[in-house]
C-alpha cells in the first residue's frame, strides 16, 4: 500500500476533521501518501482529489463540518457510477480508502469492495450513534453536548412562564441523542422509536408532573418517535386534552450537527483514524473500527450496516426513576 484515500459521506459530524486529521498524521508518520477526496462519492467519481500532507490539516481538530466535505451522491449506488469511482482511484494510484461515514456510506463502501479488490475501513461518524459495531460514533457526544445546552437554556424560559415544551431533537430511526441528552437535561419525558408511550400514558405522566408541583416541564421528542403525532399535532392534542398547560415547541435543528467537538469526540477520532490506517497496512479490508468498553475493535461492514444500535433499556430505567 503505498497511497491510502480519505473522504467523508453522508451528513456531516462534529469531529470528522479530527478523523482526517488523524488518518493524515498516521499516513505521514508511516511514510505513505495521503489523499483527501473531496465531497465524498461524488468526488471520488469526478476526480476531486487533493494529496493531503502533515501540516495540510493543522488547526482542524477543533473544528466542526468537515474540510473535505460531503455529499450525497446517486451516482454512487449503481454499478456503472462505481466503475467510474474504481477508474478515478486507479488513475491516481490509490490504493486503499478509509472512509468517514454513516450507514448509507460504508453500504455503498461494500458493494465496491465485492466488485473490485480494494481495501476499505470505515470509521463510524453520524451523530446519530446508530451503527452496530461501536458503542460510540464520532458527533454523538458532541450533538448530545449542544442539545442538552440548548435544553437547559429553554428550560430558563419554561420555567419563568409555567410552560410545557416539546423539544425535537436529530437521531434519524433511534432514539440515542434523545434519550441521553434527556436524562442530562433533567427532561420530564422521552419520547423515542425504540418505546412507545403512547398519548394516553404520554397525558397520565403530565397530569402527574403538573400535580406534583412543578412548575414547567421539558419533553424530548426523537424525530423518529412512532407516537403517531409530528411535535406540532403534540401541542394541539395536549392543549385540547389539558389545558391546564400552556405549550410551546422548539426543533433544534441542524444547529445540533454543528459546533466545536467535544474532547471525547477529538480522542475517538483520533483513535480511529490511527487505527484504520494501520489496518489497512496489517491487510485487513471491508471492516468499520469502532469502540466497546475503552476498547477499539474491527466490525464487519456487512454487520455493522445490517441494525442499528440498541438502546440503552438501562438509561431508560434511570429516566423512568429520575421523573418521579
Ligand atoms: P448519515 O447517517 O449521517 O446520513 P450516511 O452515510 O448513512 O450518513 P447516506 O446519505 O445514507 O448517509 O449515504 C451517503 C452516500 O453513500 C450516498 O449519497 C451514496 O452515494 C452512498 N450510498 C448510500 N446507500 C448506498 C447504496 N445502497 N449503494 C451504494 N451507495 C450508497
Amino acid at each position: 500500500i503505498k497511497k491510502i484515500g480519505v473522504f467523508t459521506s453522508g451528513g456531516d459530524a462534529p469531529g470528522m476533521n479530527a478523523a482526517i486529521r488523524s488518518v493524515v498524521r498516521t499516513c505521514a508518520y508511516l511514510k505513505i501518501e495521503c489523499v483527501g477526496i473531496y465531497r465524498g462519492y461524488q468526488g471520488m467519481i469526478e476526480g476531486d482529489f487533493k494529496t493531503l500532507d502533515a501540516r495540510s490539516v493543522n488547526n482542524i481538530i477543533n473544528k466542526g463540518g468537515t474540510i473535505l466535505k460531503s455529499a450525497r451522491c446517486d451516482d454512487f449506488r449503481t454499478k456503472e457510477g462505481r466503475k467510474k469511482a474504481y477508474d478515478q482511484l486507479t488513475k491516481e494510484g490509490i490504493d486503499a480508502f478509509v472512509v468517514i461515514g454513516g450507514n448509507g456510506s460504508f453500504t455503498g463502501a461494500l458493494l465496491f469492495t465485492q466488485e473490485y479488490d480494494f481495501p476499505v475501513i470505515g470509521i463510524p461518524g453520524t451523530i446519530d450513534n446508530d451503527i452496530l459495531g461501536s458503542s460510540f460514533t464520532i458527533g454523538f457526544d458532541t450533538a448530545i453536548n449542544t442539545v442538552v445546552d440548548a435544553i437547559d437554556k429553554i428550560r430558563d424560559t419554561a420555567s419563568s412562564h409555567n410552560r410545557l415544551f416539546f423539544v425535537e431533537v436529530m437521531g434519524r430511526d433511534v432514539g440515542h441523542i434523545a434519550l441521553n441528552a434527556g436524562v442530562g437535561a433533567g427532561a420530564e419525558e422521552i419520547l423515542i422509536p425504540e418505546q412507545n408511550l403512547g398519548l394516553e400514558r404520554l397525558l397520565d405522566s403530565l397530569k402527574r408532573s403538573k400535580a406534583s408541583g412543578k412548575s414547567s416541564s421539558i419533553v424530548i421528542v426523537a424525530e423518529g418517535d412512532k407516537i403517531g403525532k409530528n411535535v406540532f399535532e403534540l401541542k394541539e392534542y395536549v392543549e385540547e386534552h389539558l389545558p391546564i398547560y400552556d405549550v410551546r415547541v422548539s426543533v433544534l435543528g441542524h444547529m445540533q450537527r454543528g459546533g466545536n467537538p467535544t474532547c471525547y469526540d477529538r480522542v475517538l477520532a483520533s483513535r480511529m483514524g490511527v487505527k484504520a490506517v494501520e489496518s489497512i497496512l496489517e491487510g485487513k479490508s471491508n471492516l468499520m473500527v469502532g469502540i466497546r468498553d475503552t476498547n477499539l475493535v474491527l466490525t464487519p461492514l456487512a454487520e455493522a450496516i445490517k441494525a442499528h444500535t440498541e438502546i440503552d433499556e438501562e438509561l431508560i430505567r434511570v429516566s423512568d426513576i429520575m421523573t418521579t
